[in-house]
């Protein structure tokens, strides 16, 4: 017996996968949801997210994933906990196949939700205080380190749009970079060098992070130099570059040179069927809240693509 064929199968399990789940769940939609449990959505690992609006004191990364997903059980979603591994078009049926493990399933249309996760600087400490000073993310964390001194490491427009973002909140920041030159851009370089507040040390890593319960401090390297130098920090933004999880599409839909799903406002990547939202997508800030707003916006394409399908297939 063939298996069934959902509306749409949305795959990943992050704000912006649930949020899709909602809306097309509401809509009356057949959905299925696809979640990778070995690739946690990093929103989980944030200790406390304060800028997402109707939770004035802050919320915890879990506990907001764990409200989505009741909600989007509410609505009827069906969650499976499998590791997506392929994706195939067939386009005589205009079919989707999702293979996992140990399965495959079909559907009219696919939401693609599968984030990115921030690289890792791979250094002895980093794992040890994730958390505990050590943050990926400056928007999200900046609040917690007001007239504290921090380091950043990292030299690209991550490393130092965060450095900047810093500064309003912290004391002194200090940009580590392995290079001889910044490589972003020369507006934002120049506007890094400009600030009172911003150390640039160059040609230099951070080689340890160390610390007792938290962040004490740094190691820094110089490239090409013996010996290395202790630098006392409350905290350690790592801006080292991400890796969006779109290994499983890339033959399927157009993406930037970083490996970033192309879509337009609606959501529509270049393959007909597919929607993408979330930090997977080419975009320029990455939270909580704009993955919610591409999600609402790929579900109510994928179900206006879906009412069209159907419609042309009963004619
Ligand atoms: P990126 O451009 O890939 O830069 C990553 C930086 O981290 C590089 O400077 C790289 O050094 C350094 N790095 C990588 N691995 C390292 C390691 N193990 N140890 C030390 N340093 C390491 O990544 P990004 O800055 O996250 O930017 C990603 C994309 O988003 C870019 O296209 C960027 O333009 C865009 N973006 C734009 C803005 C903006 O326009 N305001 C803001 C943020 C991001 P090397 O230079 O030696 O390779």
């Amino acid at each position: 017996m063939q298996a069934q064929i959902y509306d749409t199968i949305i795959i990943g399990a992050g704000p912006a996968g649930l949020t899709a789940g909602i809306y097309a769940a509401r809509e009356g939609l057949r959905v299925l949801l696809i979640e990778n449990l070995a690739l946690p959505a990093q929103a989980i690992s944030a200790d406390l997210i304060e800028n997402y609006p109707g939770f004035p004191e802050g919320v915890g990364g879990f506990d907001l994933i764990e409200k989505f997903k009741a909600q989007a059980k509410r609505f009827g979603l069906e969650p499976k906990s499998e590791k997506a591994e392929a994706i195939f078009f067939d386009a005589k049926e205009n079919i989707f196949q999702v293979k996992t493990e140990n399965n495959t399933y079909r559907s009219l249309a696919l939401i693609l939700a599968v984030g990115a996760r921030y690289r890792e600087l791979g250094v002895k400490g980093e794992a040890e205080f994730r958390g505990k000073g050590i943050s990926y993310c400056a928007v999200c964390d900046a609040a917690f380190f007001r007239d504290k001194e921090v380091v950043v490491a990292g030299g690209g427009n991550s490393a130092v749009s965060e450095a900047i973002y810093l500064s309003r909140f912290c004391r002194k920041v200090i940009l580590v970079h392995r290079r001889n030159r910044l490589r972003a851009s020369a507006d934002l370089a120049q506007r890094a060098k400009g600030n009172k507040k911003i150390e640039i040390i160059l040609e230099s890593v951070v080689a340890e992070i160390f610390g007792k319960e938290r962040v004490e401090g740094i190691v820094l390297k110089k490239q090409n130099v013996t010996g290395e130098r202790r630098i006392a920090c409350s905290g350690v933004f790592i801006a080292v570059g991400f890796i969006p999880n779109t290994d499983i599409a890339r033959s399927l839909v157009e993406t930037d040179q970083s490996g970033y799903i192309i879509t337009d406002e609606a959501m529509c990547t270049s393959q007909q069927g597919i929607f993408a939202c979330g930090d997977c997508r080419a975009k320029v800030l990455r939270q909580v809240i704009t993955a919610c707003g591409d999600a609402a916006c790929a579900a109510f394409s994928a179900s206006e693509y879906i009412r069209r399908l159907k419609g042309d297939a009963y004619e």
